[in-house]
């Protein structure tokens, strides 16, 4: 027998603080045939951040050169910087025969979706807000000012869940939101779309 599956495109959304990042870390993790897609944005580097690994970071005028070039799959403009998902970056991981990771926001996400239907899309919630706020504070990577503003996009955001097709709440066990994730994308491996399954004789 011989199996072959077509890249799956994973988007994962959710506000600023909900877990996104450790949520697609474990997944890569766990499943090496998942790999993450180097986003471009305007935001400035956090303390740590490698340019190249965790974002391709660039100055509005590269940033509307690659727009007018169309090399975006989508680009947004979120909590007052721009942000995008570069066609080279997935067409990379595709060609590798892997799948795409795509950690992005709501707008993003609905540019994805329309462009390819066969997406799988996971929105991941925090347990509240109070427990939002304790995460993005806690982490101290952003000023207070930031902290707000990412705070008071959070029900906004939130308010598009229904256009997802699976959700998540990131509660006290990111292992266990890690398991339901693994779960998912598992499953969305088996869809028959998806697979090219030739038997032997
Ligand atoms: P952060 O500044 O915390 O890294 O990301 C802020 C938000 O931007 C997150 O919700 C993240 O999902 C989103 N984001 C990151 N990369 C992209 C992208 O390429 N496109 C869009 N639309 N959103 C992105």
């Amino acid at each position: 027998m011989k199996e072959t599956r077509k890249g799956m495109l994973l988007v994962l959304s959710g506000p600023s603080g909900a877990g996104k990042g450790t949520l697609a870390g474990l997944l890569m993790k766990q499943d090496a045939s998942f790999q993450f897609s180097v986003s471009a944005t305007t935001r400035a580097p956090r303390t740590g951040e490698i340019n190249g690994v965790h974002y391709h970071f660039l100055d509005d005028a590269a940033f509307d050169a690659l727009v007018a070039e169309g090399a975006f799959l989508e680009h947004a403009n979120v909590h007052g910087h721009r942000y995008g998902t570069l066609k080279s970056e997935v067409d990379k991981i595709l060609d590798k025969g892997c799948n795409v990771l795509l950690d992005i926001d709501v707008q993003g996400a609905a540019m994805v979706m329309k462009a390819k239907p066969d997406a799988v899309s996971v929105f991941i919630l925090p347990p509240s807000f109070t427990e939002l706020r304790r995460r993005l504070e806690g982490r101290k990577t952003d000023a207070q000012e930031e902290i707000e503003r990412r705070l008071n996009n959070a029900r906004a955001e939130i308010s598009q869940l229904g256009s997802y097709q699976y959700v998540i709440v990131n509660g006290s066990s990111p292992e266990d939101a890690s398991r339901t994730l693994k779960a998912i994308v598992d499953a969305e491996k088996q869809r028959t779309a998806r697979c090219i399954i030739e038997l032997d004789d």
